[in-house]
């Protein structure tokens, strides 16, 4: 049986948000012992479970109310929100705060020699991504239509496989996208991660406790400034 009393709390298990992920909660005052391989770590001083999981279940583990508090993307939380949109539901969540950690921007890249003058140039052309729906929001504003090619890893490489004429993938310092021949056109999002609630009620003893960390990270966070 699961045990409702303590907070839940989903992070990212390995990835790019995962040490800074740990390293809040630390700095917040929760001991919790990590094993590499477990799903779910117990904190020892405070009433609070861990769960350890991919980047991308975490939105959906906070809107379904599995977990109490997630912390994730931007990028993977309005990607998530956007699909469920499409399939007619109307998935609710509180966000608490952005965190200053995670940042990055989701681009459109072409490669070196193609020739960009604007979203036009997209019209009908193959894209490779992980974020149809970002993708399709930023460019209707366009009129732009396009193909899709979905892709969970290795977008850049897509268009020297001849899979897509032009990728849509999270770049921070573009290194990567340099490294496979590709120059960036448009920045469609900029993200960081950021901290999200379940809705629905708290018992009492959970709510002073989300309390107490979000004055705990406004203190962390500010200290860093
Ligand atoms: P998982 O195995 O958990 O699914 P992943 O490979 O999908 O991991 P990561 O590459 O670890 O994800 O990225 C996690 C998040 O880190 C991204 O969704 C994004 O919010 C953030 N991020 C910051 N900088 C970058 C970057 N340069 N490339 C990709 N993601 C970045
Ligand atoms: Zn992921």
């Amino acid at each position: 049986m699961l045990d409702n009393s303590r907070l839940r709390i989903a992070m990212q298990k390995s990835g790019r948000l995962s040490d800074e992920s740990k390293k809040l909660l630390a700095q917040c005052g929760i001991k919790i012992n990590l094993q590499e391989q477990r799903l779910i770590a117990f904190a020892e001083n405070m009433p609070i479970d861990i769960l350890r999981v991919r980047d991308d279940d975490i939105p959906g583990l906070v809107i379904d109310g599995v977990v109490d508090i997630g912390i994730v993307g931007e990028n993977v939380l309005e990607e998530e929100v956007l699909d469920r949109q499409a399939e007619g539901e109307d998935p609710q969540f509180i966000k608490l705060r952005a965190l200053d950690f995670g940042g990055c921007r989701l681009s459109i890249a072409a490669p070196r020699d193609f020739e960009y003058s604007g979203p036009e140039c997209l019209n009908d052309l193959r894209i490779a991504t992980t974020y149809p729906h970002l993708l399709r929001r930023y460019l209707a504003q366009y009129n732009v239509t396009f193909k899709t090619c979905l892709l969970n890893g290795s977008v850049e490489v897509a268009p020297r496989a001849g899979l897509a004429d032009v990728i849509c993938d999270l770049v921070s310092s573009g290194a990567t996208l340099e490294a496979n021949g590709l120059k960036e056109i448009e920045v469609i999002y900029k993200s960081k991660a950021c901290l999200i609630q379940r809705q629905g009620d708290m018992s009492p003893i959970k709510q002073a406790l989300i309390d107490k960390i979000m004055t705990r990270i406004q203190g962390v966070i500010q200290a860093r400034e």
